[in-house]
């Protein structure tokens, strides 16, 4: 079913602020378990990304039942947020019920996918996700290139444009490696065009352990570079996803932050394919976490220890997290700005 503009994003800002109420809650002590989790619903993969090392990681993984048991615990325990990920999770022909269940208990939903299973599910997906993330490494060319995939990029133009039309808020994020530094203001004028947030973030040299640091050929120029280009072209107007405090980060590199401050394993946190429950998959190989199988998801994630001694990280998702339920100013407006929709797509630019 199409929302209009107005339902749409009155649904978003329902559930956003439900998530408010639930950050709240646990900075108030009145709530254990994170109100964001992240669940990866398998490493298993139909690509095989140069940078990406997860696929090689596939392993046991939980059934529809368990996770929709997983989240039926979790949601009764205050979690507000869940977001499904991978490897790529439409691989599993049932990624769609277990995240139907998800938005059925009334948490707010996103999957991130790289947008080849897409357009044949969209219709269905979209009455059960409040936002879709997919994945764009550039135009055309380098997209296909780096995603080692020929027809990669129009199957993500296609089912952005399909959920556009369908009402859905779409967001993008572009892994960048020395390899295409050069396509974010490319994939900025995508984005002003089809109507969407466009995110970017640096490779990490091992995708479950950040203490390897980041892909060689990312240093601190270079991503200054990139934080300065990223500001320029928001001040032109081209819908750029990160918040100010996220780009102040990325000029730290490599010291974006400090781990053990981290809201990771506080207020957002990560269960893994086999249920282990770790604060975020760059922190996974830093101990043995526990598995919510054997404690309890509720238990797991609400005992969760601390990560370990780190000097942060420059993942998306989990920097904004960070900055969001850490009550950053600047972050709450960005994510106030993206209740108000998604940017209205413009024609190209020249
Ligand atoms: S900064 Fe937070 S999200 Fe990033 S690696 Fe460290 S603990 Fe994980």
């Amino acid at each position: 079913m199409k929302l209009s503009r107005p339902a749409a994003a009155w649904v978003r800002s329902a559930r956003t602020l439900r998530i408010g109420a639930r950050v709240l809650a646990a900075r108030v002590g009145r709530q254990a378990v994170p109100p964001s989790v992240t669940f990866i619903l398998t490493h298993r993969c139909n690509f095989r990304c140069a940078y990406c090392d997860i696929p090689a990681a596939a392993a046991a993984e939980l059934t529809a039942a368990e996770w929709c048991q997983v989240l039926d615990e979790l949601a009764a325990h205050g979690l507000a947020r869940a977001s499904f990920s991978g490897g790529e999770a439409l691989l599993r022909d049932d990624a769609i019920d277990v995240i139907a269940h998800a938005h059925g208990l009334g948490l707010q939903t996103s999957l991130n996918t790289n947008g080849w299973f897409t357009a044949p599910t969209l219709d269905r997906l979209a009455r059960h996700l409040d936002l879709l993330v997919l994945s764009v490494d550039g135009p055309r060319a380098v997209h296909d290139d780096l995603r080692r995939r020929p027809g990669s990029f129009d199957r993500v133009v296609e089912a952005i444009e399909q959920a556009r039309g369908l009402g859905l808020a779409v967001a993008t994020i572009t892994v960048l490696t020395p390899h295409n530094l050069e396509v974010v203001e490319p994939v900025l004028e995508l984005a002003a065009r089809l109507g969407f947030f466009a995110y970017f973030q640096p490779a990490h040299a091992d995708c479950f352990d950040r203490a390897p640091g980041l892909a060689a050929g990312l240093d601190a120029r270079v991503l200054r570079d990139v934080a300065t280009r990223l500001r320029a072209a928001r001040r032109t107007g081209l819908p750029v996803g990160a918040s100010p405090g996220y780009l102040d980060r990325l000029e730290r590199a490599p010291h974006f932050s400090r781990c053990e401050d981290c809201a990771a394993g506080r207020w957002f946190a990560t269960v893994m394919p086999d249920g282990t429950c770790v604060p975020c998959h760059l922190t996974s190989q830093q101990r043995a976490w526990p598995n919510g199988r054997a404690l309890g998801f509720a238990h797991a994630l609400a005992t969760l220890p601390r990560p370990l001694v780190g000097a942060g990280c420059a993942i998306s998702p989990y920097v904004e997290s960070d900055l969001l339920f850490g009550l950053d100013p600047r972050a709450i407006a960005s994510a106030v700005l993206r209740l108000r929709g998604a940017p209205v797509p413009m024609p190209p630019h020249g």
